[in-house]
């Protein structure tokens, strides 16, 4: 099989990778020309554990390309995905500015039969509006070809990318021909051996599974911060809770820690767009609403413990911080809590020395030079007055607090992400304050 694959950030990059890892012929497309040109020096574009081997394997066996042309990348191709950024209207609704444009290039190049799959998380319909468009490409033309439209949305989690599509929970795929269904169980039959189910339905069920299920770990994320603040008002531990309530199977232990809100490329805009989607609809997403909302207050949970500590005087406080990308094992910075947090910290008028193990370049599109970037973790923590724990990077879990004391200036921990002990901390001679677990008795 022979398949192109339209944008190559996080999505389009793994989704074209990995099915050239199982032999298929995969043309990977971006008009962003820098980054078509790095790809053919074996550069990527973003940070992904192990991606740069896999990438570098398939281009030498001759099965992934890279280009900037469509017309080229769609040539004899059985599927083409649209893979490109949705991101958030100012309404709040999922801009598809670029996946028509992509659906119309599409339509202007298209030569054979071929399915066209948006990959792009969209809104209900938009499978719709990309078949007018390629149909309207097409008839500009003058060209008479068949094709079908699917919906395939993604799952996987930055940071196991590559683990999450060769081995999926599910591949969910909406169709309307039996021609389609066809085709696209062919093309994931290598990532079916072990039993994954590919689960087929129409194609409004498969747009609106992605934005359900999205917008479910984004409620049990903000209902168990909520629950964490409410622990640390009575008295209670919210860790014990946690392990409470996540041995009940109906709960599960997965996805209900608590920490410093959600961020990222997904949550953030994919609840926002299903809140709109509904209301345009004439309908209200209470819970959603409530979500975020939580959300938004819980990213700012560890700037108001450090103003409670420090008192309303924290100019010319040095505060060393530990992690800046929305979540471990990956470089993106989009919607990272850390960007709020270092804000409100400037704002009181602090200086910041940061560290990330592989965020930083990316960081430096928003923060620039106002805070300072520091050669490794202890290196930020130099004279520091507190250091907070942004981003829970394995390379922060255990670290010599004998060395971490001797550096800071006072001994002062703020942990968004409770990974810590507080008892062997207080012993340490720390202040230690987490989330959802009052530490200072
Ligand atoms: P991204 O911003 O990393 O990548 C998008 C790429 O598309 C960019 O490289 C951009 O240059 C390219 N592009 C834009 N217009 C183009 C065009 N006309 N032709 C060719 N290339 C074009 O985005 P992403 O994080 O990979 O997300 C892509 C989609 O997948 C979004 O809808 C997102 O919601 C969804 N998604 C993302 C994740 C994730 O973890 N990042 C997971 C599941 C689903």
């Amino acid at each position: 099989m022979k398949i192109a694959v339209v944008g190559t950030g996080y999505v389009g990059l793994v989704t074209g990778t990995c099915f050239a890892e199982v032999g298929i012929d995969v043309t990977c497309i971006d008009i962003d020309q820098k980054k078509i040109d790095n790809l053919h020096k074996g550069i990527l574009p973003i940070y992904e554990p192990g991606l740069e081997e896999m990438v570098s394997r398939n281009v030498e066996k001759g099965r992934l390309h890279f280009s900037t042309s469509l017309a080229e990348g769609i040539k004899d191709a059985d599927v083409a995905f649209i893979a490109v950024g949705t991101p958030p209207g100012e309404d709040g609704s999922a801009d598809l500015k670029y996946v028509l444009a992509v659906a119309r290039g599409i339509g202007e190049n298209m030569n054979n039969y071929g399915v066209i799959v948006t990959k792009s998380t969209v809104p209900v319909g938009t499978a719709a509006k990309v078949r007018t468009e390629i149909e309207q490409a097409l008839a500009k033309r003058g060209a008479d070809i068949e094709f079908d439209v699917a919906s395939n949305p993604e799952f996987l989690k930055e940071g196991a990318a590559i683990d999450d599509f060769l081995k999926p929970d599910r591949i969910v795929v909406g169709v309307a021909s039996a021609r389609a269904e066809e085709v696209m169980s062919k093309l994931y039959k290598p990532f079916l051996l072990n039993g994954h189910p590919i689960i087929f339905m129409d194609i409004p069920s498969a747009e609106m599974t992605k934005y359900a299920a999205n917008s479910m770990l984004a409620t049990k994320i903000s209902f168990m911060n909520d629950i964490a603040n409410l622990c640390e008002i009575m008295g209670a531990d919210v860790n014990m809770v946690r392990k409470g309530i996540g041995s009940d199977a109906r709960i599960g232990t997965k996805f209900i820690y608590p920490g410093i809100g959600y961020g990222g490329s997904c949550f953030p805009k994919d609840v926002k767009a299903l809140i709109k989607t509904a209301s345009e609809n004439g309908y209200e997403m209470q819970v959603l609403k409530a979500v975020e909302s939580v959300n938004d207050a819980q990213k700012e949970v560890l700037f108001d413990k450090v103003y409670k500590h420090f008192g309303s005087d924290l100019k010319g406080k040095k505060m060393a911080v530990w992690g800046l990308s929305f979540k471990p094992k990956t470089d993106d910075m989009r919607e990272a809590p850390s960007l709020v947090i270092i804000d409100k910290l400037l704002d009181a008028g602090c200086t910041v020395s940061a560290y990330d193990p592989v965020a930083m370049e990316e960081a430096k599109h928003s923060l620039g030079d106002r805070i300072t970037y520091a050669k490794d973790e202890f290196d930020a923590l130099i004279d520091a007055d507190a250091l907070l724990v942004v981003t829970e990077w394995p390379d922060f879990r255990s670290p010599n607090f004998d060395v971490v004391a001797r550096l800071m200036k006072q001994k002062a921990i703020f942990d968004g992400r409770n990974i810590y002990d507080a008892k062997e901390l207080h012993e340490a001679g720390f202040t230690y304050h987490c989330i959802g677990i009052r530490t200072d008795h």
